[in-house]
C-alpha cells in the first residue's frame, strides 16, 4: 500500500524537534531553528532546534553531572534499559523507517533494514553490560597479587553522519550505556529526526536524565569546539569523512582524549576467474547499491579477472538497469535520491572525469531532471587507471569495472589506496581465499558475500579509514579503561 502525504506528515510531526539535554526537551538558547529537507523533493519537512556553543556546554554539563551515578548503576539495569529500547524500536519499525526515508531518501525497505540493524546494537550491548570483567593473578615472583578492573572511560562526545542516521547512533550509544558512560551526541544536520526519535525511545525505556544528550546544529564546528576542549570530556567517537576525522583527532590531542574514528572507505570488489559469476553479481548489487551507494562500505571499484570481465559487466549492468529510481516512499522503488545537490554534483564530476579519460557508460551515467537529487544507476567499463573514482570515495550508485591479469595484480590494485575499511572477494578456491584475505589491507572482508555489517562483529578500518571497532565483544572495549591494582600479600 502506498504511503499518503498525511501519513508522511503525521510521522514527522510526531518526532521531537528540540534539543535533548538533562532529560528535558528545550529550544536552543539562540532561538534559531534549522530546516530538515526531503532529498527526493528538495522541500523542508521539519525544523529542529539549532544549538549554540552554550547549549553544547549545557549538554556536557548534564552528562558530567550524572557520570559517577551512572557508572555505579547496576549493569543488569543498564542492560535492561537497552533491551526495552530494542523492543520499542522493533515495535515501531514502520514509523521510524518512514521518518528515515523522508529525511535521508533511501527506499523504505532499506530504512526498515537499517532500523533492524540499529536495534540489534542495543540488543547486543544489553547482553554485554553484564559481562564486563577483570582478572586476578598471582605475580610471577609469588609475592603479590595482580588485579584488573574495567571501568567506564567517562563522558563521551559522539558525532554521527547522515547516511545511516539511526544505526551510527546505536553503535555508539549501545556500548556507552552498557559500559556506564554518559554522552553528548551530535547527529548530522541533514538527518536529525531519526536521532531525536531514538532519544525519545531511550527516555521512555527508562534511561536516566543526562546519560544521553542530543544537540543538533547548523555549525558542527562551533558546537564541537567547547566540548572537545573541556577537560571533563574523556572520549570522542566519530563516524564520518576522513578529512573531518583528521581535524577532530587534532582537536582531541590537547586533552589526550580516547578516540574512535570510523572514517571513509574505497572498497575494492575483486572477482577472480574461478568465482561463481552470478553470485558475484548478486553480491555486487548489494555492495554497490545498498543505501544508494552512500555507504562507507560501498564497493567503490570492481576488479574483475579478464576472462569473466565482460560477462560480469553485462550482468551487473542488466541488474542496475532494472532498479527503478524514485522517492523512497513509493512502491517498487529500489534507488532513492542522493542526500543533496553537492553530493550529486560530486558523483557527476567523478563520472565525467572517467568518461573524459576513455571510460564508457554501459548503463546510466546521468543525473535525472526535476525535483530531488537523483542520479541513475551506472556501470562504467574500460575505466582508465588515472580515473579519479578509482581513488576517491564515490558515494553514489556508480560501478566502475576494471580488469586484472593475475592474483598478485589484483591484490596490488586493491591495496593501492589510502583507505582500508572493507574489501569484497569472490573466489571458489579456498586457499586463494585465505591468501588474499591475509594480504588485503582492510579492517573487514566480505568473502563471497556483499555485506559485512553485523552487530555481533567488530566493524572498523585501518589506514585512512580510521581506528577503533564498533559492535561485537570488541565494541564495548572502546568505552572501558583498564585499572590494575598491585596488591601486597
Ligand atoms: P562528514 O562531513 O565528515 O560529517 C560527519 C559528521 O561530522 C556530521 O555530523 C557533521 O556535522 C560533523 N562535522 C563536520 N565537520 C565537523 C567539524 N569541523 N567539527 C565537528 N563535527 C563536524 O561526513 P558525512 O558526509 O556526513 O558522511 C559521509 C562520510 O562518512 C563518508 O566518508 C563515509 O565513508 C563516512 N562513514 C564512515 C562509516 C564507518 O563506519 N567507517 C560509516 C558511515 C559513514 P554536519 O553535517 O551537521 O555539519
Amino acid at each position: 500500500m502506498s504511503i499518503t502525504i498525511e501519513q508522511e506528515k503525521t510521522v514527522v510531526d510526531g518526532v521531537p524537534t528540540q534539543l535533548f539535554i538533562g532529560g528535558e526537551w528545550r529550544d536552543g538558547t539562540g532561538g534559531r531553528t534549522l530546516d530538515v529537507e526531503d532529498p527526493s523533493t528538495g522541500e523542508a519537512i521539519a525544523a529542529v532546534a539549532d544549538a549554540t556553543p552554550e547549549d553544547a556546554v549545557a549538554a556536557l554539563d548534564a552528562a558530567c553531572a550524572v557520570q559517577d551515578e551512572w557508572a555505579a548503576h547496576p549493569p543488569r539495569e543498564r542492560g535492561e534499559i537497552l533491551r526495552r529500547a530494542f523492543e520499542a524500536i522493533v515495535a515501531r519499525t514502520d514509523e521510524l523507517a518512514l521518518v528515515m526515508t523522508l529525511e535521508m531518501g533511501k527506499p523504505l525497505a532499506e530504512s526498515k533494514a537499517e532500523v533492524a540493524y540499529a536495534a540489534e546494537f542495543l540488543r547486543w550491548f544489553s547482553e554485554e553490560a553484564v559481562r564486563i570483567e577483570g582478572r586476578f593473578a598471582t605475580a610471577p615472583n609469588g609475592q603479590g597479587r595482580l588485579l584488573t578492573m574495567r571501568q567506564p572511560v567517562g563522558p563521551c562526545y559522539a558525532i554521527t553522519p547522515w547516511n545511516f542516521p539511526m544505526a551510527m547512533g546505536t553503535r555508539k550509544i549501545g556500548p556507552a550505556v552498557a559500559a556506564g558512560c554518559t554522552m553528548v551526541i551530535k547527529p548530522a544536520q541533514q538527518t536529525p529526526l531519526s536521532m531525536y526519535a531514538l532519544a525519545e525511545i531511550l527516555q521512555e525505556a527508562g534511561l536516566p536524565p543526562g546519560v544521553l544528550n542530543v544537540v543538533t546544529s547548523s555549525s558542527s564546528s562551533d558546537v564541537s569546539k567547547p566540548i572537545l576542549s573541556d577537560p571533563r570530556l574523556r572520549k570522542l567517537t566519530f563516524t564520518g569523512s576522513t578529512e573531518v576525522g583528521r581535524r577532530l583527532v587534532e582537536q582531541s590531542a590537547p586533552g589526550l582524549l580516547r578516540t574512535s574514528m570510523e572514517l571513509g572507505g574505497n572498497a575494492p570488489f575483486i572477482v577472480f576467474g574461478d568465482a561463481d559469476v552470478d553470485a558475484a553479481v548478486e553480491g555486487a548489487v548489494i555492495a554497490k547499491m545498498r543505501n544508494i551507494g552512500e555507504a562507507c562500505t560501498a564497493a567503490n571499484r570492481f576488479h574483475v579477472a579478464g576472462r569473466v570481465r565482460d560477462e560480469f559487466t553485462e550482468k551487473l549492468a542488466a541488474r542496475l538497469a532494472d532498479m527503478p529510481l524514485g522517492r523512497g516512499v513509493d512502491e517498487g522503488v529500489k534507488v532513492g535520491p542522493l542526500i543533496d545537490g553537492t553530493q550529486r554534483g560530486k558523483v557527476a564530476e567523478l563520472v565525467a572525469d572517467a568518461l573524459g579519460k576513455g571510460a564508457e557508460a554501459v548503463v546510466g551515467g546521468r543525473e535525472r531532471d526535476g525535483a530531488g537529487y537523483f542520479y541513475e544507476p551506472t556501470v562504467l567499463g574500460n575505466v582508465g587507471s588515472s580515473a579519479r573514482l578509482l581513488k576517491e570515495e564515490i558515494f553514489g550508485p556508480v560501478a566502475p569495472v576494471v580488469g586484472f591479469d593475475d592474483e598478485e595484480a589484483a591484490i596490488a590494485a586493491a591495496n593501492d589506496t589510502e583507505y582500508g575499511l572493507v574489501a569484497y572477494v569472490y573466489t571458489s578456491d579456498l586457499k586463494r581465499a585465505f591468501r588474499v584475505c591475509e594480504r588485503l589491507q582492510t579492517g573487514m572482508i566480505g568473502l563471497n558475500q556483499g555485506i559485512v555489517s553485523n552487530a555481533a562483529a567488530p566493524f572498523g578500518g585501518v589506514k585512512a579509514s580510521g581506528f577503533g571497532r564498533e559492535g561485537g565483544p570488541e565494541g564495548i572495549e572502546e568505552y572501558l579503561e583498564i585499572k590494575y591494582v598491585a596488591m601486597a600479600m
